[in-house]
């Protein structure tokens, strides 16, 4: 029975049993999957903290062969982003992040851009305070690493240049579509504007601490957002309860 250490960022733990917890993990070096804690819930747990949900941890797994849960051995804190807590829009925030990362990372993929990805967009929650750039760039690259970001430019259907009017998109699509081929769709045109793709493409801390917020972010994470619904083929709980709260 191999025993594999990686570090992990802790996606949400569920109770098992009296004493156990599963904890829901996205590992740098294994990818995502769950490992039960034996003992996470006494009160005097060798995990302490270092379960609590979206912390950074370094971790020792036991991989057993065709079991889907595995278990975990030790757990050690490299980072907390449990301070965010007390702010409700940071942590609605981060739960939309533990829940998008739980619905579209497949099981047991190594992806390293996607895991330094995940860590830049907590820390910048935490150092900023603010949401809707860290999450509009969460969205934007959680998009393109999955292959799911489509042509800006031009009409996913006919392929025609959208130009600066932009294109329509509703629930259900996966792409902008232009005008003759909206037909059909009572969703909302967009237009992505310089300001906005150029910021995606920077490195997130230097764009939050060297620039402020162009105007479009919103309305650009509202899109992305319906496009990550389509291809996690359902309505995100935490995205619902961000509307209402933010
Ligand atoms: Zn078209």
């Amino acid at each position: 029975m191999p025993l594999r250490e990686t570090e992990a960022i802790v996606l949400r733990t569920y109770r098992l049993a009296e004493a156990d917890k599963i904890a829901s993990l996205f590992t740098r070096q294994l990818g995502r999957l769950r490992a039960v804690a034996t003992g996470a819930r006494r009160t005097k747990s060798r995990y302490g903290a270092a379960l609590e949900p979206l912390s950074y941890v370094r971790v020792l797994i036991f991989e057993r062969e065709h079991r889907e849960l595995l278990r975990m051995n030790s757990a050690e804190l490299i980072e907390s982003f449990f301070d965010m807590q007390k702010d409700y829009r940071l942590q609605l925030a981060a739960q939309f992040i533990a829940e998008v990362a739980e619905r579209m990372i497949p099981e047991r993929e190594v992806n390293e851009r996607l895991f330094r990805l995940l860590l830049a967009v907590l820390r910048s929650l935490k150092l900023s305070g603010e949401v809707t750039r860290p999450l509009l760039y969460f969205d934007y690259w959680l998009l393109r690493l999955a292959g799911f970001l489509p042509d800006l430019e031009h009409c996913h259907n006919c392929a025609r240049a959208l130009g600066e009017r932009g294109g329509f998109y509703g629930p259900g699509s996966e792409g902008l579509l232009c005008e003759s081929c909206r037909t059909g769709i009572t969703g909302q045109r967009i237009s992505l504007s310089p300001a906005v793709r150029a910021g995606c493409q920077r490195p997130l801390e230097r764009w939050i601490s060297e620039e402020t917020a162009p105007v479009g972010c919103r309305e650009a994470r509202r899109f992305f957002e319906d496009l990550i619904e389509t291809h996690a083929e359902r309505k995100l709980v935490t995205r619902a309860m961000m509307e209402e709260a933010v």
